[in-house]
């Protein structure tokens, strides 16, 4: 019963909103910087392209992106406001870490931070955050298995920026559920090796597109309980 419940909902189920964000250049970085010879910016545009191809294969979601070309320019409030009127299901924000680990981590509002004035983001957007962080986080993590670390699921606080102002500034404007993904870290040699590979950007992207597809479904079972007064 319940199982044939969440397939109604899914069969229902408009299109899944993903706004995806490829990171930088932002106010606070261009991600121009090389590491082993990569830069972010570049690194975080091909997955992101590669994302978006694959869950148009797989169907069932509708995608926009925080910028239309590689180098542009967007600040960080601006890729959150982009997401909120697009009234996305899912912030999704693509990013490449510079620290010594090899490894993926995920990143999402644990807690409300300050920027620019604001405070935010709102209770609901966190506890929506969390649920669609930990389901993406399984998928992902479970197709990454025995290919790169799992660094886990962390609140921004955890982050550069976030421990600054409690939460990462796309995070504090953002109405949406939202989190950000450090893919790997580029000045990891190991890391920077294997993302530099064609084959393991499109790798990386089915992971991260498992990660939609399993943050789409927790948010229907979730929507499906509601129905279902459960
Ligand atoms: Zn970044």
């Amino acid at each position: 019963m319940v199982i044939g419940v969440v397939l109604a909902g899914l069969l229902l189920a408009p299109d899944f909103r993903v706004c995806i964000d490829p990171g930088h250049p932002s106010e606070l970085n261009d991600g121009f910087g090389v590491s082993n010879g990569l830069t972010e910016t570049a690194v975080n545009w091909k997955v992101s392209v590669l994302l978006k191809k694959q869950l148009e294969r797989m169907g069932g979601f509708a995608i926009t992106f925080t910028k239309s070309s590689e180098k542009q320019l967007v600040k960080n409030r601006e890729r959150a406001e982009i997401a909120n009127r697009f009234n996305a299901d899912l912030f999704l924000r693509i990013h490449a870490d510079a620290v010594p680990q090899s490894g993926f981590t995920i990143f999402y509002p644990k807690a409300q931070g300050k920027a620019q004035g604001k405070v935010g983001p709102s209770r609901q957007v966190i506890e929506r955050s969390g649920r669609l962080a930990a389901a993406f986080h399984a998928a992902m993590a479970a197709e990454l298995k025995g290919v790169l670390p799992d660094r886990g699921v962390k609140g921004d606080i955890e982050s550069n920026i976030g421990s600054k102002q409690g939460a990462l500034t796309g995070s504090i404007f953002s109405t949406v559920p939202v989190m950000l993904v450090e893919m790997c870290s580029l000045t990891n040699k190991h890391d920077a090796d294997w993302i530099r590979q064609p084959v393991n950007q499109q790798k990386m992207a089915l992971a991260l597109a498992k990660g939609c597809a399993a943050a789409r479904d927790a948010a229907i079972s979730r929507a499906t309980q509601r129905l279902g007064g459960r």
